[in-house]
């Protein structure tokens, strides 16, 4: 199985680890909790494209185009603002609860799909972010960082025995619970955190080893 390592730091003593799924029906699945996506992404969204709209019907030069334009600009800048605070207060209680992380490629869930042609959406966006922003504390903070290869079937392998059996991809989406084969019933997100912690550590130790 392929992955990429990019831990760096001893992982001190005291403290869990976590897996972290991300970006689906929450912003991220942790071990024994999850984040909600931010109600104010949605609520941006729509607020901009409102705003957006009044711009392209406002006629060229006048002063409500300048207004519109305006208007727009404020919207972003909030939604920068939010978005910072956001991602600042979730990774920093990552780091404060976890001694190593370790997340998922972000390429695994194909970023931007929901939107389709509109572009990606302020949570796909923000996604890339915040794994930079975790990725950035756990260095100055001496925890373990790994990303998991977007080529890992987190949400396919039963975290159980280890067997190929859960929802495949985004035709199946729509699919949060399964049973597999073995007889182990699976919430679809805790069944990939598990699966990514464990992948995750395995890569962590290796990387250990080496040293
Ligand atoms: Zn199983």
């Amino acid at each position: 199985m392929g992955w990429l390592w990019v831990g760096r730091g001893l992982v001190g003593g005291g403290g869990g680890s976590t897996g972290i799924d991300l970006g689906l029906s929450s912003y991220a699945v942790l071990h024994g909790r999850k984040i909600a996506s931010p109600k104010f992404f949605r609520r941006q969204e729509k607020k901009l494209r409102r705003a957006q709209r009044k711009l392209s019907r406002a006629e060229k030069g006048s002063n409500n185009r300048r207004k519109a334009k305006l208007a727009v600009a404020e919207i972003h800048a909030r939604i920068a603002d939010q978005r910072r605070d956001f991602i600042e207060q979730e990774t920093t209680r990552i780091v404060r609860e976890n001694q190593a992380v370790y997340v998922e490629d972000l390429n695994v869930k194909g970023m931007g799909t929901r939107r389709g042609k509109l572009g990606k959406s302020i949570h796909d966006q923000s996604l890339g972010m915040f794994v930079r922003t975790l990725e950035a504390k756990c260095d100055r903070y001496g925890r373990g960082f790994v990303k998991v290869s977007r080529w890992f079937p987190s949400t396919q392998l039963c975290s159980a025995c280890g067997a190929l059996t859960g929802p495949k991809g985004h035709e199946q989406l729509h699919i949060r619970r399964w049973v597999c084969d073995c007889g182990t019933e699976h919430d679809r997100d805790q069944n990939a955190e598990r699966n990514l912690r464990a992948e995750g550590r395995t890569i962590f130790a290796a990387g250990q080893a080496e040293k």
